[in-house]
């Protein structure tokens, strides 16, 4: 009978009884607490006090609840596989953020949801297939948030680190790809994860190749955008808004000047949660995997960080 640890106590009383579900005829121990050396597989997320894996010595896989695993891919500790969660119903979620902020913006919402003055403007939005959108990231969440928005008509062009097909949609890569990506768009939402090769990716030099008035959605992690470089890209008034889910210190400190910024919008890291009932599936069947052998799903690669 495989041992089970689940890792953040904070979240065992959301968890446990989908877990439980999940595992129905399988056989699992599902633990809070184990001597170390007895444990099969660990359930993981950043508010787990464990931050040594070392004893674990018979521990087959650490299976993240978090999407983006930053904050433990560089765990020198950790010898074991590491699968990252995969969690359709996240995927859902960030769909709905990021189609929801994206109309947002293209239809002017906002001009008259706030409306003091109560103005008569009739300027009409163009159509979404007049509203080049870039989607840097192209994985898991990019692909399905892309997909939504072609949906609608918007030409989308995606951006990621390796060559790739996805069906209707022009993908770019490389640095010349992400400067197409970027002069074409006047939305750009950034769905990557953060690693060594993505900080700082939109920098001042990268901002300015964005056509003016260009609208960044960030629902994918903080240290990708030069804080400093896009403070100073919105008061030119080269950048028209940002609305940021994420951040490099979270909460967000109240004296962050993206709070008081009247073209910023800042939502507290709610694009996408992981869903328990959803995700107790994905766990359930990599440890069903793991178990029969199997290779397991949504494994991170540690040299590529994601
Ligand atoms: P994923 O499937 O691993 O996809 C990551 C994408 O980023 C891939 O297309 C990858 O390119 C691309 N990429 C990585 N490094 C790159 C680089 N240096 N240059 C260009 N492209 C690069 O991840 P996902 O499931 O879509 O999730 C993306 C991120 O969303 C997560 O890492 C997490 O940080 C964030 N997230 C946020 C929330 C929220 O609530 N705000 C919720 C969940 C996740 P390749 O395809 O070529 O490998």
């Amino acid at each position: 009978m495989p041992k089970v640890l689940f890792a953040p106590p904070a979240l065992w009383e959301e968890y446990r009884p989908a877990l439980l579900a999940a595992f129905d005829g399988m056989g699992v121990d599902l633990v809070q607490e184990a001597e170390p050396a007895s444990v099969d597989y660990i359930i993981y997320a950043p508010s787990a006090p464990l931050q040594n894996f070392t004893p674990y010595t018979r521990c087959k896989a650490v299976l993240s609840l978090w999407a983006g695993v930053e904050r433990i891919v560089g765990n020198p500790t950790l010898t074991q596989a590491l699968c990252r969660m995969v969690d359709p119903a996240l995927t859902e979620g960030m769909v709905e953020w990021v189609v929801g902020h994206v109309l947002r913006h293209h239809l002017g919402m906002d001009r008259h949801i706030v409306n003091p003055g109560r103005v008569w403007d009739p300027t009409c939005p163009p159509l979404a297939r007049e509203r080049p959108v870039a989607m840097l990231g192209m994985g898991e969440l990019g692909r399905a948030a892309a997909r939504a928005l072609v949906a609608l008509n918007f030409p989308v062009t995606g951006w990621s680190r390796t060559e790739k097909t996805v069906g209707g949609i022009p993908c770019l890569h490389g640095e010349d790809g992400l400067e197409a990506a970027l002069r074409g768009a006047e939305i750009v939402v950034t769905l990557l994860p953060k690693t060594a090769g993505t900080e700082n990716l939109l920098d001042a030099r990268r901002l300015a190749m964005l056509p003016k008035g260009a609208v960044i959605l960030n629902p994918g992690r903080g240290a990708v955008i030069d804080d400093d470089a896009l403070l100073a890209a919105l008061d030119a008034g080269h950048i028209g808004h940002a609305t940021l889910d994420v951040f490099r210190i979270e909460p967000l400190p109240g004296d962050h000047p993206y709070w008081a910024h009247p073209r910023v919008t800042v939502t507290p890291h709610i694009a996408a949660d992981t869903r328990p009932r959803s995700s107790a599936h994905v766990i359930a069947e990599n440890i069903r995997r793991g178990e029969a052998g199997m290779p397991l799903l949504h494994l991170v690669d540690r040299a590529r960080g994601y």
